[in-house]
C-alpha cells in the first residue's frame, strides 16, 4: 500500500538521520529496556519551568525504537509541557489503536511525522519498540519535575 511505504521512508529516515541524539546536560535520567526485542534507550530531559528545553538520548536496537526517539526528539524539544503530554497521549492512542485508527487531518497536526508508526500498531510484537522512548520520557519527565507536580500542572 502507497501510504504503508511512505510512512516506511519516515522511518527509516529518522533511524538513518536521528534528531538530537547524544546525552546532553539534563534534569533527570532513566534507562529502559525492551527485552522482547532489545532495545535500549537511556535518556535526560531539561525543563525550564514547564517547557521542554532538550530531550536527550543514546539508544540501541531495531530501527523502530530509534526513529521513534528521533521522533519524539522532533516532536517535544521547544514545547510546553502540556502540549508534550498532548502528543505523547495521541501517539500512544495511535500505536496501540491494533491498526483499527487510521489518522486523519487534526491527529497528523498534532503528531506530525509520528502518524509514520500508525502502521507499527497492527504488529503487537512492534508496539513496544515504538513506545520505549516515549515511556521513558513520561518516566523521566515524572523524576525531572515530580510525579504529583507534574499532573497538576497539567490538570
Ligand atoms: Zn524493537
Amino acid at each position: 500500500m502507497k501510504l504503508d511505504s511512505m510512512y516506511r521512508e519516515v522511518i527509516l529516515d529518522h533511524y538513518k538521520n536521528p534528531h538530537g541524539r547524544g546525552l546532553r546536560d539534563g534534569d533527570a535520567e532513566v534507562h529502559h529496556v525492551n527485552p522482547t526485542c532489545g532495545d535500549e534507550i537511556t535518556l535526560r530531559v531539561k525543563y525550564d519551568g514547564t517547557t521542554i528545553q532538550d530531550v536527550s538520548y543514546e539508544g540501541q536496537g531495531c530501527s523502530i525504537s530509534q526513529a521513534s526517539a528521533s521522533v519524539l526528539n522532533e516532536l517535544l524539544v521547544g514545547k510546553e509541557l502540556s502540549e508534550g503530554q498532548k502528543i505523547q497521549e495521541t501517539f500512544l492512542e495511535l500505536v496501540q489503536s491494533k491498526g483499527r485508527i487510521e489518522p486523519d487531518d487534526a491527529m497528523e497536526e498534532v503528531l506530525e511525522d509520528a502518524v509514520a508508526f500508525a502502521g507499527v500498531s497492527k504488529y503487537p510484537a512492534r508496539v513496544k519498540c515504538a513506545l520505549l522512548s516515549w515511556m521513558a520520557w513520561k518516566d523521566a519527565t515524572a523524576q525531572a519535575l515530580g510525579g504529583a507536580d507534574a499532573e497538576r500542572k497539567t490538570a
